[in-house]
């Protein structure tokens, strides 16, 4: 249930209520909107409070039941869009904030190089795997925690904030010392032991889609985060597994407008893994800023031809620098900043 609070609410009524909802055994989730304040009221048996327990209630405008079996994640919870501060590279608001680097930290030159790269055509976010969720225990894995340190020079010598993907809970701690953004990545998006230790987190989560996940599960995965008090979690939609074989994955462009109807929180597109094939990143990162997307996730290589994963998914530095000039004419016709 949301309760919302009149406009001319005081100060001791939003107290009231809070303290009201919590005396009956409820958590709060307080929503100060520019005009009005929304009181999230969070439980499991919810959905049997009484609604005029609150509505009588001094500066109470109305009470409303969220339908939808996510409620931290709703709209209804947060009307205003989150926007999410990483070392002062903010996600969710004007400007779209563009992610780039290799599918996997390979050397230290290699992510050096870059970082510079990326960075000069006007990437504010640097990616790059460590930890790497192969399909096959014969693929490289990682370079792991020596992958990591060299994240954090690259971060160190260009101011370059870094997202990077945590595997298991058990890793939390180590990929924590490192990075900015933990990212979940596909494979994972319905691990809730490790969605549960990241809500405990206090940096950013960057959660994928399910590589068969529909749009209610990805929201549903979201809250498991946010109901463990961590509320800076962005959504990545990077294509799902359809019967369609001419491309790796089909990109979803319709989640992205669903899911900016469905939920406050940060949207990103990944065209790489939403596509698979290098010549296509562009059409689909395009119609993703247009979709609405806040953000995109972009994988660039030095020498794609040489990648150690990914590679045919990635952009050259040529191809990315073309590229995010092209997408500051698209972010201009819809009101965006690039
Ligand atoms: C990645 O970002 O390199 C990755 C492994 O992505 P996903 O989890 O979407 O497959
Ligand atoms: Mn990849």
């Amino acid at each position: 249930m949301i309760i919302v609070m009149k406009q001319n609410a005081e100060r001791k009524d939003i107290e009231d209520v809070v303290k009201r909802v919590e005396e009956l055994g409820y958590k709060v989730h307080l929503s100060r909107g520019e005009a009005r304040t929304i009181i999230g009221v969070i439980g499991a048996e919810e959905h049997l409070l009484p609604s005029d327990a609150f509505e009588v209630m001094g500066g109470v405008e109305k009470t409303m039941r969220v339908m939808q079996p996510y409620k931290l994640a709703s709209r209804d919870f947060s009307p205003s869009d989150t926007v999410i501060d990483v070392n002062g590279v903010r996600i969710g608001g004007k400007p779209i904030v563009v992610m780039a680097g290799p599918c996997s930290v390979e050397s230290r030159e290699m992510i050096l190089e870059t970082a510079h790269m990326v960075k000069a055509a006007g990437a504010t976010i640097l990616r790059g795997g460590a930890f790497k969720p192969r399909s096959s225990p014969y693929s490289f894995q990682g370079l792991g925690e020596e992958g990591l340190k060299y994240l954090a020079e690259a971060r160190e010598l260009t101011g370059l904030p870094v997202i990077t993907e945590v595997m298991g809970s058990e890793d939390i701690e180590l990929v924590g010392d490192y990075t900015d953004i933990f990212q979940v990545g596909a494979r994972n998006t319905q691990n809730y032991s490790l969605l549960k230790a990241l809500g405990k987190q206090r940096k950013p989560v960057f959660l994928k889609r399910g590589i068969s996940g529909t749009i209610q599960e990805l929201l549903m995965s979201a809250e498991y985060i946010l109901a463990g008090g961590n509320m800076q979690v962005m959504l990545c939609e990077r294509g799902i597994r359809t019967y369609e074989t001419a491309t790796r994955n089909t990109f979803d462009i319709n989640a992205i407008p669903v899911l900016k109807g469905l939920t406050h929180l940060p949207i990103v597109a990944d065209p790489s893994h939403g596509t698979g094939m290098s010549q296509l990143i562009s059409a689909v990162s395009k119609a993703a800023v247009a979709a609405g997307a806040d953000s995109l996730m972009i994988e660039v290589h030095p020498d794609p031809a040489r990648a150690w994963s990914d590679g045919a998914q990635s952009l050259t530095p040529e191809r990315f620098t073309q590229l995010m000039q092209e997408l500051r004419l698209v972010a201009q016709a819809v009101g965006r900043d690039l």
